[in-house]
C-alpha cells in the first residue's frame, strides 16, 4: 500500500512525521515502530482497534519508545476495566452514550448531561461511583428529593452486591429512623465512606458538616432542582477542590465581562476605561486557565432530562472554571401525527366524543383567546358526561398526581407557550394524546394603549402581507431590529424602556435610543390601524381576524409556537427514538386554521396535516402505546437498551462556526464546552448523540521548505508532504513550516495543531467520527484530513453530505452516509500541487521578466489568459464597420462592412446618400422566453455587480452566510 501523502507533526506516539497509511491503520510513524507498513497490514488484518492500541503500546514499550501513544492505550484498558466492572454490576454493558461519559470522566473532564428519559443517566453515575470507591476515591451522589435517595442507595447496594465492590455506602434523607439519621450524620461528619447519597437540600443546609470533605466524583441528578439553591454551585466547587478564592475570581471575572459588554454597547465609554477593563479581563482569564489545568481537582457530572434554569451568573461558574456550558432541552424532535376535523355539532360535543374513542392519558387546550375560564367549563361539560377531567390553569401537584395516578383521564387548560399545561409537564408514559377544542390563537389588542416588543413582532409579522412593498420592507426591517434590541437589553431594562415609553419619558445612552426607536414603530403600527385600506385587508384576510368586546378592537392571530408547544406534550425524546404522539385539532375557525398551517412552516418545515377521516386512529394509537410501553420498560430497568438499536455517539466535523451553531440548533438549546480553541455544540438528534465543532477551513497545506515546492520523490513516487496551518494574528499571512513567529511582522502564529489536538480530545470520547466538510473537492479534502488525522482515536469514520443546511438535509444526509471520494480528494491534492508547481514557477518568470515583485500567475490563469489573447485576436480580425442609415419611411437600418480606411469610410457614405432600398419581407414572431434559470455563481456576481454595485469578495462572503445559516442551497 502506497501513502498518499505525509503529514508532518502529527504521529500519534511523537508528534512526528508520518504516513496516511499508518495513522488509517492507527498506528504509530515509521520511526516509532520500524517495520514495513505491509508486514504490519498483515499483522493487523483483523484486530478491533482497541487490539491494535494495546498492540501498539506492548511494541513501543518493549522498544522503550512509549510517549503520547501511552494516555490512548491507557484510556482504552482503564476503559476496557470500567466496561468490565460495568457488565458485572448490571449485567449488561454500558452502552455508547454510557460509554461516552465514562471516558470523559475518567479523563477527568466535567461535563453536563442532557440526555432524554431512559438514557441511563442515573445508573451510569452509581457504577461510576461504585468503580472509583474501588480505586480508592470519593464520590457524592446529589438526588433532588428524599425518595430519590432512598432508592439511588437501595439501587447502589446491589450494584455493589452483585460487583463484589465493597464500597461503603452512606445516605441521608428524610425517611431514615432517628438513630439511623443520626450514625449517618456521624460517618458524614467524619469522611467514614466512599459514596455519598443526598438530597441538593441536604448540602444546602448542612454545608458546615460538609466543607472539610473532597470528593473526586460529583453527580448531580436533575440539575433543575439542584440549581434551585443558587449557593449550592459554590459549594459543590469547593467539595471538588477548587479554592474559594478561585470562585472569588471566577465571579469578579463574569461582573468585568458584563460591565465591559455594557460599556461597547453604550458607546459612551473612553478608549483607556475600556482597555483597562480588557487588561484586567485577560488578567483574570490567565490566572482561571492556570486553575483550570490543575489536575488535583474532581470530576463533576451535572445530569438531567431537560434543563429550564435561568442562566444566572452562579451557573456561568461552571464555564469559567469547569469549561462546559448548560444547555436547553431537544425542543426540536417531535414525532406528532397531526390530525385536524370539523365539528358535526358543536366543537365542544366532538371533543367528547374523541375522548371516549382515544381513552384515558389525554390533554384538552382551549384557546388562549378564550381564556382559563373557558377552560373550567370545558372540564365541567366533560365532567357531566361521564369522563374524569380536572381544569389545569394553574400547577396543581395534586392535580398531576390524580393524573399519573389514572385517577383522572384528561386535564384541560390553555394551548398557549406560557401555559402551565403546555409547559409545565413532561409525563413521556402517561400523555398519550392531545386535543384542542378550537385552534390556538393569540388575541391583539389594537387600541395599542400599551407598547410590548414580543406583540409589536406579531403584528408586524401578521400585517406584513396586507402591505405594498415599501411598508412591507418596512416592517421586516422592524422585526430584525426589535427582536436585536431586545436580546441585548436585560429584562429590567426592557421594563425601563416600556415605561418611559408609556410616560412620554426620555432616557439616556443605549436606552434611549432603543425607546426611540421603540416609539417609531408604535407610531408606525398605529397609523397602519387607522387606515381604512389595511382595516380593509385584514377583514379579507383568509388568515387574520377581526373582533370587538366592549368596543375594544382585537386582531385574532393563529399561534403556531402555542400549537407545539402544546401537542409537543405528546411526543418525547427517549434514548431509543423519539415517541409517537397523537394531536387532533377540533377546527373552531376555518380562517385561523389555514393561518396557523400555513405560520406552521415558518418553525416547523416538515409537520403535515390530515383530515380525521383518513386517519387510523386505532393504528396510531397501537403506536402510540407501543412508545409508552418501551420507555415504561427503560424506565424500570427491565428493558436493557442492548437488546435495542440506541443511539451513538458522535463527532460531526463541519467547516464553518457558523454552520456548526446553526446545526446544533436544529435541536433546541445545544451543551457548550470549551476545548482549546474549539467550542464543541452538543445535542440530540435521535439517532445520534452529536459534538458538532468546526475545522474553520483547511488545517493542513504543503510544506514550503523541502522537496520540490513540498513535494518528494519516494521509491519512484510523488508524495505531498503537508504541514499543521499557521496563521499569523496580525498580518494574517499563512505558514506550514515550523516557525514560532511571523517572519513577516514578527507576531504570534494560530497554529491549527492546536485546534487537531481540541479534535483529537473530543473524537477520543465517541464511538463514530461524522465529515460533514463542504460537498465539493475542496471540502472532500478537508475531510480526508480531518479523517486521516483523527483515525487513531475512533472506532468508524463516516462522511456525510449535504447541500443545504437545514434539519431535513442534515437528518437525510445522517441516515445515508458514504466513503470518502479519494478521487476526488486526489483531485484536490493535484490541484494544489499546480498552484505550487505551475503558478509559483511561472509567477517568479515573470516577476524576473517585468521586475517587479507583485505579479503572479496561476496554474488555471495562465492557460486561461492564453484563451482570452487568442479570442482577443479573433475578435480584432471580426471587426466591421457600422452605418446607421434613416430611411425616407423612418425605417432605420443598420450596414456591417469589412474594415476600411478612412478614405473609403467616406466614399462609402458619399455612395449611400443616393442609394435606394427595397424592402422585401416583413414577419411578426411571437417568442417565448423561459425563466432564468437558478443563478450560476459567474452571473450572480455578474448581476450583483451590475445590480447592486457589490464587489465578488463582498457577494461571495454574503452567499456563503446564507448558506451557513440555511437560507439558500447550491450544489
Ligand atoms: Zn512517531
Ligand atoms: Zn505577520
Amino acid at each position: 500500500m502506497r501513502p498518499r501523502a505525509v503529514f508532518e507533526g502529527v504521529c500519534p506516539n511523537c508528534d512526528g512525521r508520518i504516513s496516511d497509511v499508518r495513522l488509517l491503520m492507527g498506528i504509530p510513524c515509521e520511526k516509532c515502530l520500524p517495520m514495513p507498513d505491509e508486514e504490519l497490514l498483515k499483522m493487523l488484518k483483523g484486530m478491533s482497534k482497541e487490539e491494535i492500541m494495546s498492540f501498539c503500546a506492548r511494541k513501543l514499550e518493549e522498544q522503550g519508545n512509549l510517549k503520547k501513544y501511552r494516555e490512548l492505550a491507557e484510556l482504552h484498558v482503564k476503559l476496557a476495566d470500567f466496561e468490565d466492572f460495568f457488565r458485572r454490576a448490571l449485567g449488561s454493558p454500558p452502552w455508547s452514550a454510557q460509554r461516552t461519559w465514562a471516558k470523559r470522566a475518567l479523563l477527568g473532564k466535567s461535563f453536563a448531561i442532557i440526555a432524554p428519559t431512559g438514557s441511563g443517566k442515573t445508573v451510569f453515575g452509581a457504577i461510576m461511583a461504585l468503580y472509583l470507591a474501588s480505586k480508592g476515591k470519593k464520590s457524592y451522589i446529589i438526588l433532588p428529593t428524599s425518595l430519590l435517595v432512598k432508592q439511588v442507595y437501595e439501587r447502589l447496594l446491589s450494584l455493589a452486591e452483585r460487583s463484589n465492590s465493597e464500597a461503603r455506602i452512606a445516605c441521608y434523607h428524610a425517611m431514615l429512623s432517628k438513630k439511623k439519621a443520626e450514625e449517618a450524620l456521624k460517618a458524614i461528619s467524619e469522611g467514614d465512606f466512599d459514596v455519598l447519597v443526598t438530597t441538593s437540600f441536604f448540602l444546602a443546609r448542612r454545608r458546615e458538616l460538609l466543607s472539610g470533605l473532597r470528593f473526586d466524583f460529583v453527580f448531580v441528578d436533575d440539575v433543575d432542582a439542584f440549581l434551585r439553591s443558587s449557593k449550592n454551585v459554590d459549594l459543590v466547587l469547593v467539595l471538588l477542590g477548587i479554592p474559594p478564592e478561585a470562585v472569588e475570581k471566577a465571579l469578579e471575572l463574569l461582573r468585568l465581562k458584563r460591565e465591559l459588554s455594557r460599556l461597547l454597547r453604550s458607546r459612551e465609554a473612553r478608549g483607556e476605561q475600556l482597555d483597562a477593563l480588557r487588561e484586567r479581563v485577560a488578567e483574570l482569564e490567565e490566572e482561571l486557565n492556570a486553575i483550570r489545568s490543575k489536575p488535583d481537582r474532581g470530576v463533576l457530572i451535572v445530569s438531567g432530562a431537560t434543563i429550564r434554569a435561568k442562566r444566572t451568573r452562579r451557573i456561568r461558574l461552571f464555564r469559567e472554571l469547569l469549561g462546559f456550558e448548560l444547555g436547553g432541552r431537544a425542543e426540536g424532535l417531535r414525532n406528532v401525527e397531526n390530525v385536524f376535523v370539523s365539528p358535526e355539532n358543536s366543537v365542544r360535543e366532538e371533543v367528547l366524543k374523541l375522548i371516549k374513542e382515544l381513552g384515558s392519558g389525554g390533554l384538552v387546550f382551549v384557546p388562549l383567546d378564550k381564556g382559563s375560564a373557558y377552560a373550567e367549563e370545558l372540564a365541567e361539560f366533560l365532567k357531566q358526561n361521564g369522563i374524569r377531567a380536572e381544569a389545569f390553569t394553574r400547577t396543581r401537584k395534586k392535580v398531576v398526581d390524580a393524573y399519573v395516578a389514572g385517577d383522572l383521564d384528561v386535564l384541560v387548560g390553555v394551548a398557549s407557550f406560557r401555559s402551565p399545561l403546555a409547559r409545565g409537564i413532561d409525563l413521556p408514559t402517561r400523555i398519550r394524546y392531545a386535543v384542542f377544542a378550537g385552534v390556538p390563537k393569540l388575541r391583539i389588542n389594537l387600541s395599542l394603549a400599551e407598547f410590548r416588543p414580543h406583540r409589536a413582532i406579531i403584528l408586524l409579522a401578521n400585517l406584513r402581507d396586507l402591505l405594498s412593498g415599501g411598508e412591507a420592507d418596512r416592517a421586516d426591517a422592524y422585526i430584525a431590529r426589535i427582536r436585536h434590541y431586545s436580546s441585548l437589553l436585560r429584562r429590567d431594562e426592557l421594563r425601563e424602556v416600556v415605561q418611559a415609553l408609556v410616560e412620554g419619558r426620555k432616557l439616556s445612552g443605549f436606552l434611549e435610543r432603543v425607546r426611540g426607536f421603540f416609539d417609531e414603530v408604535w407610531s408606525f403600527l398605529r397609523e397602519l390601524l387607522a387606515r381604512p385600506d389595511v382595516v380593509q385587508a385584514i377583514r379579507e384576510s383568509p388568515h387574520l381576524s377581526f373582533d370587538e368586546r366592549e368596543g375594544e378592537p382585537f386582531l385574532l392571530v393563529p399561534d403556531p409556537v402555542g400549537y407545539l408547544q402544546a401537542s409537543g406534550r405528546t411526543s418525547r425524546l427517549y434514548a431509543g427514538g423519539v415517541s409517537k404522539g397523537l394531536s387532533v385539532l377540533v377546527i373552531d375557525d376555518e380562517k385561523a386554521f389555514n393561518g396557523l398551517v400555513r405560520a406552521l412552516r415558518w418553525y416547523a418545515e416538515d409537520e403535515e396535516w390530515r383530515p380525521l377521516g383518513d386517519v387510523d386512529l386505532r393504528a396510531v394509537m397501537a403506536e402510540v402505546d407501543r412508545d409508552r410501553e418501551t420507555i415504561k420498560r427503560l424506565l424500570s430497568g427491565e428493558l436493557t437498551l442492548e437488546l435495542k438499536d440506541p443511539m451513538k455517539t458522535a463527532l460531526l466535523v463541519v467547516e464553518s462556526p457558523t454552520k456548526a451553531r446553526t446545526i446544533a440548533r436544529f435541536f433546541g438549546r445545544p451543551t457548550k464546552r470549551e476545548i482549546g480553541p474549539i467550542t464543541v455544540f452538543e445535542t440530540s438528534t435521535g439517532d445520534f448523540f452529536l459534538s458538532v465543532v468546526a475545522s474553520k477551513g483547511h488545517v493542513f497545506d504543503l510544506v514550503t521548505r523541502g522537496g520540490f515546492h513540498g513535494v518528494e520523490v519516494l521509491d519512484g513516487h510523488f508524495i505531498p508532504i503537508y504541514g499543521t496551518i499557521k496563521r499569523c494574528r496580525k498580518c494574517g499571512e499563512q505558514y506550514t513550516d515550523d516557525l514560532d513567529l511571523c517572519p513577516k511582522c514578527g507576531s504570534k502564529l494560530d497554529d491549527k495543531a492546536e485546534l487537531l489536538k481540541a479534535l483529537a480530545d473530543v473524537a477520543k470520547e465517541v464511538d463514530v467520527l461524522l465529515v460533514g466538510t463542504d460537498a465539493d473537492a475542496e471540502g472532500e479534502k478537508i475531510g480526508w484530513d480531518v479523517a486521516v488525522f483523527l483515525a487513531p482515536y475512533v472506532r468508524e469514520i463516516r462522511r456525510v453530505e449535504f447541500h443545504e443546511v437545514t434539519r431535513r438535509a442534515l437528518m437525510e444526509a445522517l441516515r445515508n452516509p458514504r466513503e470518502i471520494d479519494e478521487r476526488l480528494v486526489e483531485a484536490q491534492i493535484l490541484r494544489r500541487v499546480e498552484d505550487r508547481w505551475i503558478g509559483f514557477e511561472l509567477s517568479q518568470k515573470l516577476q524576473s521578466y517585468f521586475r517587479k515583485k507583485t505579479l503572479s500567475a496561476g496554474r488555471v490563469q495562465t492557460p486561461v489568459l492564453r484563451w482570452i489573447a487568442d479570442r482577443c485576436r479573433k475578435w480584432r480580425r471580426s471587426l466591421r464597420d457600422c452605418f446607421g442609415l434613416t430611411l425616407e419611411n423612418g425605417l432605420k437600418v443598420v450596414l456591417r462592412l469589412p474594415r476600411m480606411t478612412a478614405r473609403e469610410v467616406s466614399d462609402t457614405i458619399e455612395r449611400l446618400k443616393g442609394a435606394t432600398c427595397e424592402v422585401r419581407r416583413v414577419e411578426v414572431e411571437e417568442v417565448e422566453l423561459a425563466p432564468p434559470p437558478p443563478f450560476t455563481t459567474d452571473a450572480m456576481l455578474r448581476e450583483a455587480s451590475r445590480k447592486l454595485k457589490m464587489g465578488a469578495k463582498q457577494v461571495m462572503a454574503l452567499a456563503q452566510e446564507l448558506f451557513e445559516t440555511g437560507l439558500i442551497t447550491y450544489h
